[in-house]
């Protein structure tokens, strides 16, 4: 009888609890919003999550998936229609991004650099251009890369060196970028290079083609995680591109490369919300059948109240970057601020969800068998890229004390 109670006791709190995480996951969205937020999660289940541990143990970069997600709209989410993008609002991207991560976090932050450097040319560019590059990025027969940081210019960006010298009607590039996200495998590059003085306004954007001559790759790099993404060093030796794929006038390129990353730095919070999101899933079915001094885990209540805490995390996250997602849709002054709020609040606090989640399962979170290791391994770097979290306080602040 006991038995049967307990079972019963946590049959209601297992609907609660999906009811409380997964109903705020579409609490308040249009009914639009939740139909795509559905198929999001959908692709997730079926056609990610399966091949996650292969993808990440085996380093394979899911081309032929990341094409399917693109036939459903999700290779230029926020690039306008005429392009081939989908058109949707940043909040919209958010929402789908974080049900694609549930499914596999790694290649779901790639996805949202390629989508962040399609923004660039779609938004940037000029009709050319547009023409030229954005629909087949769109429909990801072409991937893009993203290239800001060098070996010797990561958080102070505007101090970069590669160079871009003008001769006729080509710029001859020299220099290496660093760390480049799907670098050697992707077909498009937006380079940020020097054309003019020391700092930020003598950068300029450049989007560089694979096989222009001059333009070759370091060795992949060896990550904790990211793995179904390769990354490597992006080399200029005399790499010689035409004035023509220059985005904007010379001296936007700071401009150009902080505006994408307003975006990137809510997509990557967003991938951080589906590795949480799908941890503290983990993390409660592993409670309700792991036994331990005669009973269920999910009958202690310190693990009860870690739980709540995890999922209350989870949802004030969600809240703080659907809210940066919104204010830089409307273009409120406070949406630098708010976006870099909620890269540092979210990628921080789904950090230590996804964390907390691997704790929960002791020993067995430590093996690869295991899912929630993963999630771990893979969001670890958000609080390192598109602007550490050190410099998202930096610029809160700044912010801040500049304030009239
Ligand atoms: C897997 C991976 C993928 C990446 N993908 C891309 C990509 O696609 N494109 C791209 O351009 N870059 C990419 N990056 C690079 C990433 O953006 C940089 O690593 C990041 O900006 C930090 O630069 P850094 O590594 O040179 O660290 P540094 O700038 O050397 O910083 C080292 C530490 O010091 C701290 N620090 C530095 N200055 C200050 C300060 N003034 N106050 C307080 N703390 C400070 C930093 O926050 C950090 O903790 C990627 C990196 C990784 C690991």
């Amino acid at each position: 009888q006991l038995n049967c109670y307990r079972l019963s006791y946590w049959l209601i709190c297992t609907v609660c609890f999906l009811f409380v995480v997964l109903f705020v996951a579409s609490y308040g969205l249009t009914d639009e919003q939740k139909e795509f937020q559905k198929v999001a999660f959908d692709f997730a289940a079926n056609e990610m999550s399966p091949h996650m541990a292969e993808w990440d143990q085996k380093e394979i970069f899911p081309v032929e998936t990341m094409r399917k997600a693109a036939q459903l709209g999700f290779g230029g989410i926020y690039v306008q229609p005429d392009v081939g993008g989908s058109g949707l609002s940043r909040l919209d991207t958010s929402i789908i991004f974080e049900a694609l991560s549930t499914g596999c976090t790694s290649t779901t932050a790639y996805m949202s650099i390629h989508n962040m450097c399609v923004w660039m040319i779609d938004t940037f560019g000029n009709k050319e251009q547009r023409e030229k590059f954005c629909p087949d990025l769109c429909s990801m027969e072409k991937f893009a890369s993203y290239c800001l940081t060098e070996p010797g210019s990561g958080s102070d960006a505007a101090s970069l060196l590669t160079s871009a010298q003008r001769k006729g009607d080509n710029y001859i590039l020299n220099g290496s970028k660093a760390f480049i996200s799907g670098g050697g495998d992707t077909d498009v590059y937006v380079v940020m290079c020097r054309t003019g003085s020391k700092g930020p306004k003598g950068i300029s954007c450049l989007v560089v083609e694979k096989g222009t001559p001059g333009l070759s790759f370091g060795k992949k790099e060896n990550k904790v995680g990211w793995n179904s993404q390769p990354t490597r060093a992006v080399i200029f030796e005399d790499c010689v591109v035409p004035v023509a794929n220059r985005l904007g006038e010379e001296g936007q390129g700071f401009n150009i490369a902080m505006k994408g990353l307003n975006g990137g730095r809510i997509n990557i919070a967003s991938c951080s919300l589906g590795a949480a999101h799908a941890s503290v899933q983990l993390a409660r079915d592993h409670l309700l059948v792991r036994k331990q001094f005669g009973d269920t885990l999910s009958n202690n209540q310190f693990l009860q109240f870690k739980l709540a805490e995890m999922a209350t995390k989870l949802v004030a996250s969600r809240l703080l970057v659907r809210e940066a997602a919104t204010a830089l849709q409307e273009n409120r002054p406070s949406a630098v601020s708010l976006c870099s709020m909620a890269k540092l609040f979210a990628t921080d606090e789904c950090f230590d969800i996804c964390n907390q989640a691997l704790q929960m399962h002791g020993g067995y979170g430590y093996l690869k068998d295991y899912a929630v290791q993963q999630y771990v391994r893979d969001i670890r770097v958000h609080q390192i890229l598109e602007g550490t979290n050190e410099v998202m306080r930096m610029i809160i602040s700044r912010n801040l004390l500049t304030e009239p």
